[in-house]
């Protein structure tokens, strides 16, 4: 039901001041960080009493949070449809994520990414000396994503290791990616592929079973919970072939002085492998229940009152000539509650700051660490060198050097898409 749909967050009594006095403030940066959900307040509240050490004490409050740890690592899976056989890895966040699965790759891996993805996608590979990466530019389609992904795979020639990492929803532009096609390119051509699911998560189901994906990132406070917590979830070979990404107990099965000198460890081949140290479940805690409450609510319901919402703001901004939407794929494209853009004439920073000072209204303004999206879509020169914030030498007064975004989701009232309309 649309009731169902509506998910209560925090924060929404939180008033801020401006400049004619005070309004209730209009989180419209839900991108960078959703507001957390009641529910994953109430369910956080209701265990800190009980806190405990994971895997570590023999008291009865470290084991009931050993237990709580292990059934969110089971609401997660089924959250994200794993397969039998799957790991799911908390981390710190979607970059942890990333870097972890960077960090197992088999040495030799062939890495395929868009130039259009976040930072967090586009830089981890770099990284490994041992490992190569293709950069692929940027589609104006999601048909086209597909045909230049199996174009820059057929020139593989090889069966050696790859990788493809690819954005579900841009956290610019908010378009949907054509992640099932691209998975079934990635295969066809003996490649895996992992999806970066920041910023599709929290709007659309994410099933690495329907989609055919390998291995899926997120964040827990992009998906309505706190921030300090993240998943990888997927394929456990290369997860468990590799070598822990932090060495530390937890990840330590046994741990031996050798005869004659040296340490002999043998290592977990759970997901405790890749998790060394105290794990933080308060942090996995809330993305399960998160998770939990997403589906309760139905992701028909949340889908269908954000398409509302997008498309009241979409009409309100065409209605004002100055302002132009940043797309890849074109007007027609499939997109979550985030979109960017520019005002004619109107430098983005201050144009954002003022939506702050004046109307209560949080968004965010700059490249959104996907500089080379961004640079594509303003048609900047992609090698300004100062254009994430300050305007550079010899960049005529008025150039949009960068851009707005506006994003939203569930708990998000139709009044702040209204007050933020009357504010542009
Ligand atoms: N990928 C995408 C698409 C994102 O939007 C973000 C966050 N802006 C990240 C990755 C990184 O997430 P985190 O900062 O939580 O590591």
């Amino acid at each position: 039901s649309a009731s169902s749909a509506e998910l209560p967050v925090l924060g929404r009594d939180v008033r801020v001041p401006v400049l004619s006095g005070e309004l209730p403030y209009a989180a419209l940066d839900y991108a960078a960080s959703a507001p957390a959900l009641q529910r994953v307040w109430d369910d956080v509240a209701a265990y800190l009493p009980y806190y405990g050490s994971v895997h570590r004490g023999a008291g009865y409050l470290s084991q009931l949070s050993t237990e709580l740890f292990e059934a969110s690592r089971a609401t997660v899976a089924a959250f994200l449809g794993c397969r039998d056989g799957d790991q799911v890895v908390f981390t710190r966040s979607t970059t942890d994520s990333l870097n972890l699965l960077a960090a197992v790759l088999p040495a030799g891996t062939r890495v395929f990414v868009f130039e259009t993805e976040h930072h967090a996608a586009l830089l981890p590979w770099e990284r490994r000396p041992d490992v190569t990466v293709t950069y692929l530019d940027a589609p104006r389609s999601p048909r086209e994503a597909v045909g230049v992904l199996e174009a820059a795979l057929a020139t593989r020639g090889d069966d050696g290791p790859a990788l493809v990492c690819v954005t579900g929803a841009s956290n610019v532009t908010g378009e949907v990616w054509p992640v099932r096609e691209l998975a079934a390119a990635a295969h066809r051509h003996g490649a895996r592929i992992a999806l970066d699911a920041a910023q599709l998560a929290p709007h659309r189901p994410v099933s690495v079973t329907d989609l055919g994906v390998d291995w899926v990132a997120f964040s827990g406070h992009k998906l309505y919970a706190p921030f300090g917590a993240g998943v990888l979830a997927g394929r456990a070979d290369w997860l468990t072939e590799a070598e822990p990404y932090l060495a530390g107990g937890g990840a330590s099965r046994t741990v031996a002085r050798r005869a004659g000198g040296g340490i002999d460890v043998a290592w977990h081949t759970s997901a405790a492998r890749h998790e060394a140290g105290s794990p933080n479940v308060v942090g996995a805690h809330a993305i399960a229940s998160a998770c939990k409450a997403l589906t309760e609510a139905g992701f028909g319901a949340l889908v269908a009152r954000e398409e509302r919402l997008l498309g009241r703001l979409r009409e309100g901004l065409a209605a004002i000539p100055a302002v132009t939407v940043l797309s890849l794929f074109g007007e027609d494209s499939d997109r979550v509650g985030v979109l960017s853009f520019t005002v004619a004439g109107q430098d983005s920073s201050a144009f954002a700051r003022e939506l702050s000072a004046r109307y209560g209204i949080g968004v965010r303004d700059g490249l959104f660490c996907a500089h080379p999206l961004v640079r594509t879509l303003l048609g900047t020169d992609r090698d300004e060198p100062a254009g994430c914030h300050e305007p550079a030498d010899g960049v005529p007064a008025g150039s949009p050097l960068h851009a707005i975004r506006v994003s939203f989701g569930a708990g998000t009232p139709e009044e702040h898409i209204e007050r933020f309309l009357t504010a542009v």
